[in-house]
């Protein structure tokens, strides 16, 4: 695993027909009955605007470390290959949720993630 890896990736709603002009982070939200989740923020009312529809975009630890896993191992071999490489555009499923990086900076990546199973 890359060093810092955890700190360098940045996960957001891929639900672009509810979040069209600006990019949501989701946000670590305790669950109900166990665990927590990564969720997208406008699940909860106030954070929606009038008329929006609610958004459960959402994905488990689990997913959350293998999509982390997944992207360090790029790195990695990358940096085996002495290549330099810029994942943006890269995309990806796991489980039926699906993953592209849309940026790609030093010491950033920006994911956009959809779970299609929680959106409705
Ligand atoms: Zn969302």
């Amino acid at each position: 695993m890359i060093k810092g890896i955890w700190n360098m990736i940045e996960v957001y709603c891929g639900d672009k027909n509810k979040h069209k002009d600006k990019d949501v982070q989701l946000e670590v939200v305790q669950g109900v009955f166990n665990g927590y989740f990564y969720n997208c923020p406008h699940y909860k009312d106030e954070n929606r605007q009038e008329g929006e529809r609610k958004c459960c975009n959402r994905i488990s630890p689990v997913e959350y470390e293998k999509m982390i896993d997944h992207i360090s191992k790029l790195l990695e071999e990358a940096d085996l290959n002495c290549e330099q490489i810029n994942l943006a555009g890269y995309k990806w499923k796991s489980k039926g949720i699906q993953f592209e990086i849309f940026e790609h900076e030093k010491d950033k990546i920006k994911v956009y993630m959809f779970n299609p199973k929680e959106v409705k």
